[in-house]
């Protein structure tokens, strides 16, 4: 898979994409990222890429051309394959699934807005999504688009060094599964006074197995009860057969 970012700042990208799984997936070729520099795509001496907004207001937004001309440059044919993603605090909320759905595609082309944002035609006309990764207002683009290939570019095939790591971690679950994952110890059994769970150092396959289940739906009731009440509000609507459950 391909990712393409857009962005005014190219060299934030020369941290997040050198270490670690995403790092040893380049290398070995199962994806690709490239980012390029929005400024090439201005035709001014000062290689202006922003503008006052109409109506008047605090601050500058991205001006359409240069992006639609980049865009137009990087892929000049569009397939279903390829999604344009504008990351955007207005967006659609990136999650899990999102993450999952987009493994499917050939490649993404992320546009990373600053300042006051992007131009609204870019959202109108040529991104095919809008994407927000939270309810809090970054001041760029950039922070969100590696989270974004981050997120998807474990879930390749190949990429995570043992495919069953990504089965049962956070959110791996669809539907009524959903929930966090279980929580993990390493040595030593006792630390500081506090202990391992005695089940985990029991060498019990069938106890570990059911004690984990146990554990991470307890933790997801304490953290994030949010995903049980989803999950039971998705049943109780598809019991009463109105509407499909979420
Ligand atoms: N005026 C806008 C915020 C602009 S922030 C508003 O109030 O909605 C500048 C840029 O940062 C945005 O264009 C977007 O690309 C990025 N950004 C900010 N928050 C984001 C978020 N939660 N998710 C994804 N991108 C975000």
């Amino acid at each position: 898979m391909t990712f393409d970012v857009l962005t005014i700042f190219p060299e934030f990208f020369r941290g997040p994409f050198e270490h670690g799984v995403v790092a040893r997936a380049r290398m070995a070729g199962a994806l690709d990222i490239r980012v390029h520099d929005l400024r090439r795509w201005t035709s001014d001496r000062h290689r202006t890429v922003d503008d006052r907004p109409f109506g008047g207001g605090e601050g500058m937004l991205l001006k359409p051309g240069p992006v639609f001309e980049a865009a137009e440059t990087i892929w000049p044919e569009r397939t279903p394959a390829r999604k344009i993603v504008l990351l955007s605090a207005q967006g659609r909320l990136f999650d899990q699934s999102v993450a999952r759905e987009w493994t499917a595609l050939e490649g993404l082309l992320l546009i990373c807005g600053r300042y006051e944002g992007v131009d609204e035609r870019v959202a109108e006309h040529l991104a095919d999504e809008e994407i927000s990764i939270g309810d809090y207002v970054l001041s760029g683009g950039e922070l969100a688009a590696a989270v974004v290939i981050d997120a998807v570019a474990r879930l390749l095939p190949g990429v995570l060094g043992n495919e069953e790591s990504a089965k049962n971690e956070s959110f791996s679950g669809t539907g009524e599964e959903i929930r966090l994952d279980c929580p993990q110890y390493t040595r030593p059994a006792e630390f500081r006074g506090w202990k391992a769970p005695e089940t985990l150092l029991s060498g019990n396959h069938e106890e570990i197995r059911r004690w984990r289940k146990l554990a991470a739906v307890e933790k997801t009731r304490r953290l994030r009860p949010d995903l049980l009440e989803r999950r039971l509000a998705g049943r109780e609507v598809s019991e009463t057969g109105t509407r499909e459950a979420q």
